[in-house]
């Protein structure tokens, strides 16, 4: 049964995963979620994403039905049942199912959903020339650290960047770089690699945490630091980081070639060691 879904306590096929018209994910999206991915047996980094996971919940005021260890098991269960070499794994959970009010439902039960595919890696094309991206404004709300289920901003990006052939929005509030429409964005300035600082406007990838320190461990200057767009045309190099792009060079900006318009070095080491760190 590769594509699986398991839904609060039920497991099926994805195509007959059902949860009710009156589930709040689906009237209000009214939850949050989590993507994890495998390599091999290897869950990457499963208790990182597990406390975003309780983070974004705690945020929105939702009691997980299960502990971290309880959702742990049932990851591990659908990995097994699913028997794909790298699985792509999504959480989601929501408020639960109720007649339609925007008020919090008394006595209701969060739905989890998690679905279980394989994970697709990215064409190697890509990596090698590297994408482009644009800039788009940052309309969002204020607690982008919540992983909430409220895209609707971050689709409307994604697909202005793919109309205008780019792989990627960045978006900007007040000036300021903040993060990809799904990824962190990175910039090469000097010897300084800087990312936007955590806060309210971003979601801290777990990625990004994880290329912070390993580019510290291999003695790069790394800081979490405000960017203006202007910088990111001067920058030597940009990359994306995420579950899916993992480390991914960008090569162009609104239509401008960054640094010599292909992968730079920094890029490509921290893409190494980090596909290393999965390896070993
Ligand atoms: N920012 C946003 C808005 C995202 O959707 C994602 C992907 N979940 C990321 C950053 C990267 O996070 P992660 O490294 O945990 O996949």
């Amino acid at each position: 049964m590769p594509n699986i879904a398991f839904v609060s306590g039920k497991w099926s096929a994805i195509s007959a995963a059902k949860v009710s018209v009156e589930d709040r994910g689906f009237q209000f999206g009214d939850g949050i979620y989590e993507l994890i991915r495998t390599y091999g047996d290897r869950v990457f980094h499963l208790h990182e994403h597990l406390s975003r996971l309780e983070a974004s919940a705690k945020e929105i005021e939702i009691t997980l039905p299960y502990s971290a260890a309880q959702l742990e098991k049932i990851i591990r269960l659908g990995c097994r049942k699913s028997g794909y070499t790298d699985t792509k794994i999504y959480i989601q959970v929501t408020r639960g199912t109720a007649p339609r009010l925007h008020s919090f439902p008394k006595k209701v039960t969060p739905t989890v959903v998690m679905t279980f595919r394989a994970f697709e890696p990215l064409p190697v094309k890509l990596r090698e020339e590297g994408v482009a991206i644009i800039s788009t404004p940052d309309i969002r709300w204020a607690r982008c650290n919540v992983k909430s289920l409220n895209l609707l901003p971050n689709v409307m990006a994604r697909e202005q960047a793919l109309r205008s052939g780019a792989f990627e929005a960045v978006f900007i509030r007040d000036g300021k770089v903040t993060e990809g429409a799904g990824s962190n964005l990175f910039a090469v300035i000097g010897k300084k690699i800087i990312t936007p600082p955590a806060g309210p406007y971003i979601l801290c990838g777990i990625t990004r945490e994880v290329v912070l320190q390993l580019a510290k461990k291999n003695g790069l200057e790394i800081m979490e630091k405000d960017l203006k767009l202007p910088q990111l045309y001067s920058a030597q190099e940009l990359f994306l980081t995420g579950t899916t792009v993992e480390v991914l060079p960008v090569i162009r900006l609104n239509g401008r070639a960054i640094g010599a318009g292909r992968p730079g070095e920094k890029t490509a080491f921290l893409y190494r060691v980090f596909q290393q760190q999965q390896m070993t």
